[in-house]
């Protein structure tokens, strides 16, 4: 068990790229963090500095109550699970799975056995005798992290764990993952470039952009309460809309003239961005129109494209409305309309 403590870390790359910059934040113990943000964001490099795959430049980290910024890859009592697996081909599930206990001074039966309890956690039991590639990607990824359970880690660390698997797949194995880490209380650090694995299986986010941290919360909070507009588009498919709009008295108008039926916080004025979610709206209500392009059918729900003042807008609504292209009014809930600078785009 153990709490990660990252203070002030910053990475440079020999070439001069400075890939993270001055991140802090403290990881509870127990805690699933998952890091998120576009490619090329830092995300993978901070977790490799965790791992001690890569030097840290400037900071201090702390694993439990350890600083372990000089300690050797192997001494951070960590298990890493990344996006390729990285089994050994010519080796059995089982063999795969004891592999990183066999250094250790443990006797073959204990390892046998302590393959066998997290081969049946996984529904793997069938399977210890199989080599990987007589395994679907499903079965290679669980064997992976059965070789990371059976360590008995402080830190299961993830690196984009469940990219190379189908949709259906993905969406299986991400509650599979998180069912498993709760049940052994582990500490865990997990990476992705998708937004929807990072809102169902973290207790916290760390939204990461151009090697800074934008946001740290749980989902509902980066949800609800996105602290940009690169957060509020981030997080959330489809994206929040969000429009150019001037204040003045704390009324908000469009760029187009386009009056909203809202009121700005009383701090701003002048040019500001509006961000509405696309289902924060109540089509066929209110006043405001909206210009309906192309409506897609999602099954479940009808997302409307179109315009909202002449800029581009869309409305979630559900299955069962019936709207079509042309102009339709919309309500915009007060309380669900968001104001960010139009300057640095954060929240204001
Ligand atoms: P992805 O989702 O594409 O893996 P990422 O968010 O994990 O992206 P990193 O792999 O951490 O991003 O890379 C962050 C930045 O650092 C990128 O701009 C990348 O090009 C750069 N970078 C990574 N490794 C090196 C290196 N060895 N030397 C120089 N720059 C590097």
């Amino acid at each position: 068990m153990a709490q990660v403590l990252l203070e002030g870390i910053h990475k440079v790359y020999p070439n001069g790229f400075e890939a993270v910059q001055t991140c802090s934040f403290t990881i509870q113990d127990g805690e699933f963090v998952v890091l998120v943000g576009p490619s090329g964001c830092g995300k993978s490099t901070l977790l490799r500095m965790i791992a001690g795959l890569e030097e840290i430049t400037e900071g201090t980290l702390s694993i439990g109550d350890r600083v372990v910024n000089d300690v050797d890859p192997a001494d951070r009592n960590i298990a890493m699970v990344f996006q390729n697996y990285a089994l050994y081909p010519h080796m059995t599930v089982a063999k795969n799975m004891g592999y990183g206990l066999k250094n250790r001074g443990i006797s073959k039966a204990a390892i046998e056995a302590k393959v066998r309890e997290a081969a049946d956690m996984l529904n793997l039991s069938d399977y210890l005798d199989r080599r990987p590639s007589q395994l679907s990607g499903g079965q290679r990824q669980r064997v992976a992290m059965g070789r990371a359970i059976v360590r008995q880690p402080d830190l299961f660390l993830f690196d984009e764990p469940l990219s190379n698997l189908d949709a259906k797949l993905r969406n299986q194995m991400r509650i599979e993952v998180r069912a498993l880490q709760r049940r052994l209380g582990t500490t865990a650090v997990y990476v992705t470039h998708d937004q929807v694995e990072a809102m169902t299986m973290a207790d916290r986010i760390i939204v990461l952009n151009g090697g800074r941290i934008e946001q740290i919360g749980t989902p509902k909070e980066i949800y609800n309460t996105p602290a940009s507009t690169f957060v509020a588009s981030f997080m959330g498919a489809p994206p929040m809309n969000v429009l150019n709009a001037t204040v003045s008295d704390q009324q908000v108008t469009l760029d187009a003239g386009l009056e909203l039926p809202v009121s700005a916080p009383a701090a701003s004025s002048g040019p500001i961005l509006v961000g509405i979610r696309p289902e924060d709206l109540t089509l066929g209500e209110g006043t405001t129109p909206f210009d309906v392009q192309i409506v897609e059918e999602l099954g479940a729900q009808r997302l409307l494209h179109g315009t909202l003042g002449g800029q581009a807008f869309s409305v979630n609504v559900n299955k069962d409305h019936e709207a079509g292209t042309g102009t339709i009014p919309v309500g915009i809930n007060p309380g669900a309309v968001h104001f960010f600078s139009r300057e640095d785009g954060f929240r204001i």
